[in-house]
């Protein structure tokens, strides 16, 4: 079974396992209690594996916490930025094409009593500038905008929407849960961001670790907002709770391998992706569209239109021989908000599934498609 859905989840490296087992087992100290060698050395290693994913990022090691998950690190900042900041305004803006930890947690908030802007976007799933910078009110507290789209693949220009949120003196949040360890960027070429949501399990992590990045200042002081979890005070008081040693551990060693081969990733998986467009478009020609943008885009993800072919049962044809979804595995069972979002009408969605492919794919994967 060829396996395309890593947009879903991925497959943790051999070397990911081996590095986390030792604290699953003899290293099994708590890193917040002192002086024995258990703690020290599991101190360490969560030190270690921060160090690991701030080199990925490009920020400093001090700027990351530990989460869950992308869906807590959402939820986390968006609660926390909007309680904490209150009395300054009740206004967010975000997108209709976010992850549901997003758009769910707006939702909520609106029930609350904020005002919540949800911008359109275009045929590939991309915001509009303009369109954002109007959306601007003098009661905006925060901005919420994806960086990379987990069912297009769409890149938003995030250096455009970082500098327009410096300049205004806005909070921006982004989701960059699909970007992380897929594109090259360094977090001091985006002084605008003030808050990144990450996850180890889509870049050959664990699962159930995750990360969140926020910004200090030139004192070293960590960017406010009401914490989800209050409790012991770990991680500078932000997020409390025993830290997950062994998931952390494994999350920095899927940070180190991805640091060291993401520029030949994003060469193997252009060629892949061209590669499978290729076989099916010579397969299925204008009985397929591709409803991602071909440029400006995450390598890999692939979200494929067949024309009148229920996707729910294609998959399931599929299934033996290769795994996809639909779109987000987190909302598979409502038709997909983001490709509604793009205009697609309701037996469009119903007809689309998604690709996506890993640098540890290759092209003899792919050839499955030649003989269906
Ligand atoms: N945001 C995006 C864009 C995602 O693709 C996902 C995972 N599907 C999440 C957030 C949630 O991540 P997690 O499952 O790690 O909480």
């Amino acid at each position: 079974m060829i396996y395309l859905d890593n947009s879903a989840t991925t497959q943790i490296y051999p070397e990911v396992k081996d590095a986390m087992l030792p604290y699953l087992m003899e290293e099994f100290g708590n890193p917040s209690s002192k002086y024995y060698s258990k703690a020290e050395n599991a101190k360490r290693a969560v030190e270690e594996a921060r160090a690991s994913l701030a080199s990925l990022l490009g920020c400093n090691s001090s700027e990351i916490v530990f989460t869950s998950g992308s869906t807590e690190s959402n939820n986390m900042i968006i609660k926390g930025v909007a309680d904490y900041y209150q009395n300054q305004g009740n206004h967010i803006i975000t997108t209709k094409v976010e992850h549901p930890s997003v758009l769910e947690t707006c939702r909520y908030l609106e029930e609350k009593g904020f005002s919540i802007t949800y911008l359109d976007v275009d045929q590939y799933g991309r915001i509009d500038l303009e369109d954002f910078q109007n959306s601007i009110k003098d009661t905006t507290i925060l901005v919420s905008i994806i960086w990379g789209n987990n069912e297009l693949g769409s890149l938003n220009d995030m250096e455009s929407i970082s500098n327009v949120c410096l300049d205004k003196n806005i909070f921006l949040h982004t989701d960059a849960t699909q970007v992380v360890g897929k594109i090259e960027f360094d977090m001091s070429a985006f002084p605008g961001i003030t808050f990144l949501s990450c996850s180890a399990h889509k870049f050959h992590g664990p699962k159930g670790i995750g990360a969140t990045f926020i910004r200090e200042d030139k004192y070293g002081i960590l960017t406010k907002f009401t914490p989800l979890l209050h409790g012991g005070g770990q991680e500078h008081g932000v997020r409390s709770g025993t830290l997950a040693v062994h998931n952390i551990v494994g999350m920095g060693k899927a940070a180190d391998i991805v640091t060291l081969n993401l520029g030949k990733n994003i060469v193997k998986l252009k060629e892949l992706e061209l590669y499978l467009c290729t076989i099916l478009n010579d397969k299925f020609g204008n009985q397929i569209k591709f409803n991602n943008d071909k440029e400006n885009k995450i390598p890999g993800i692939l979200s494929v239109l067949f024309k009148g072919v229920n996707n729910e049962l294609l998959l399931k044809t599929l299934a033996p021989m290769v795994a996809a979804s639909t779109g987000s595995a987190c909302s598979s069972t409502k038709p997909s908000h983001v490709l509604e979002g793009i205009g697609l009408t309701l037996d469009e969605i119903r007809s689309t599934v998604r690709f996506s492919i890993s640098a540890l794919n290759g092209k003899e994967d792919l050839d499955i498609f030649r003989d269906l």
